[in-house]
């Protein structure tokens, strides 16, 4: 009631000064009728004129901005003034907060991998995300409150939001020109369409890539199996006599020989991919390797090629030594499988000027063209399918190069023309080459100061 007071004070400061002016117009019109009732109006006029005068400033300040305070008055108005207040500063901060609120929703699914659009009821952008506005080719400023239907230019997309069912995601394919979206539709609030786009190209290329890889796989197992079946029965059909019993059970010998390397080759492949990144600080002596590469090149060869492998490199590598010992042996036996008898094969190995060093296996064979480059480390891709099959490959051999290069940190060149034999080089990092003994090449050129190199 702190406001009743300053009323009740108001009241009678109006009373007095109605009084005064009746006792002053008494005198000057001798009527105290007509006295009285001018100093009545005149008290309750100055009250009405009071109270105008505040209400006129509380009303300004409500037509405002509202950023001042409320007019501070004593009274009711002011404790009207004040509560009014109050309440716009109290709705202010709620709007803030939910402001602030949904400022945080919208940057969360701004970051989102995931395409999200809204629509209204007329299928108008509402809002959009920057991938939506990616996956859709849209500008999401200048393309909200326009027709989806009119921006996006496919047609399987204008049609499945069209037909209303959406129990089923919608693939895309094609999208952009490259990839494929998955989308997915709901409908939600009052007439609001939420779309999802999801980016599937990768998934699609894996599921392809397995795909091909089973039927890759099947295909190579079958065609032995094949063969071996034929023998078998041609075996217990057929009276043969001791010198063909020995040459079908050689082919029959090959056909096994072959279906065990190609197990053995996805073997390793799957331990490759199954298996944590070889250790930066375990050190396998090149020469070794090297020793065991001759070894097999030359029983490969059995003289057939001049095989030169240097074998002094005084080298160290950090890595896994089955897998270094598989990558280039898979090389050099390419080399002399593929090469023609009297061929040379060279392999050496050479430090190249940042630090890092490569294994080089070359050979005087057949040559790869150009076209076929890219695609060698691909499972099951061969140049030559029968010659690659004649001397026992599973097509496997360089996709196990480039993985196990690539878990040592490394890169696999391939150089190679035609009637010009070809070079395939193993290219290690600095930080897991080092001289017997000694501290990683990578390390040493760290520490020492630039001005030495
Ligand atoms: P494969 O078991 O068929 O040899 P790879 O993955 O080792 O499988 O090699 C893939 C293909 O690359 C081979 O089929 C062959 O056509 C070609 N190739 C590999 N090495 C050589 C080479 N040294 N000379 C010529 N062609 C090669």
């Amino acid at each position: 009631m702190s406001w009743l007071l300053p009323r009740v004070v108001m009241a009678v400061l109006s009373v007095l000064l109605g009084t005064a002016i009746g006792i002053w117009l008494e005198r000057w019109l001798k009527t105290p009728f007509i006295a009285e009732v001018f100093s009545a109006a005149s008290a309750v006029a100055s009250l009405m004129l009071v109270d105008s005068i505040r209400a006129h400033r509380l009303m300004q300040w409500l037509r405002g901005s509202q950023l001042d305070t409320a007019p501070r008055d004593s009274g009711w108005w002011g404790e009207l003034a004040y509560r009014v207040e109050r309440a716009v500063r109290d709705r202010e901060k709620t709007i803030a907060r939910e402001r602030t609120q949904l400022d945080q929703f919208l940057s969360a699914i701004e970051a989102s991998p995931n395409g999200v659009m809204m629509l209204d009821e007329l299928d108008q952008i509402h809002w959009c995300n920057r991938v939506a506005a990616d996956h859709f080719s849209l500008d999401p400023q200048r393309d909200l409150r326009q027709r989806v239907t009119n921006l996006v230019r496919s047609p399987a997309f204008v049609a499945f939001l069209q037909a209303g069912q959406f129990g089923k995601p919608l693939i895309l394919n094609n999208v952009r020109g490259l990839g494929t979206l998955s989308v997915v539709v709901r409908r939600y609030g009052e007439g609001m369409t939420l779309v999802l786009s999801q980016d599937i190209t990768e998934r699609e290329r894996a599921d392809a890539m397995r795909r091909d890889f089973v039927a890759n796989v099947s295909h190579e197992i079958r065609t032995p199996l094949t063969v071996l079946g034929g023998f078998i029965e041609t075996m217990s059909s057929l009276p043969l006599t001791e010198a063909e019993q020995r040459r079908v059970l050689i082919l029959m010998g090959q056909q096994t020989q072959r279906m065990q390397s190609l197990v053995s080759d996805l073997l390793t492949l799957a331990q490759l991919e199954g298996s944590p990144r070889p250790a930066p600080d375990r050190w396998v002596a090149l020469d070794t390797l090297l020793l065991r590469l001759n070894s097999d090149a030359l029983a490969l060869s059995a003289g057939r090629h001049q095989i030169h492998i240097q074998m002094d490199t005084q080298i160290e590598l950090a890595g896994v030594e089955s897998e270094l010992l598989s990558a280039a042996a898979n090389l050099v036996t390419n080399a002399v499988r593929y090469t023609p008898d009297g061929g040379v094969v060279d392999v050496h190995w050479r430090l190249l000027s940042d630090g890092s060093g490569e294994l080089s296996v070359n050979d005087t064979g057949p040559g790869i063209s150009r076209e076929h480059l890219p695609r060698l480390t691909e499972r099951f891709y061969r140049v030559d399918g029968s010659r690659s099959r004649e001397t026992g490959g599973t097509g496997l051999g360089l996709s196990i190069v480039k993985h196990v290069l690539q878990r040592h940190g490394g890169e696999l060149h391939i150089e190679s023309e035609p009637g010009k034999g070809s070079k395939f080089q193993l290219v290690f990092p600095a930080v897991r080459i080092r001289r017997l003994g000694e501290t990683p090449l990578g390390v040493e050129s760290a520490m020492s100061s630039p001005l030495e190199h």
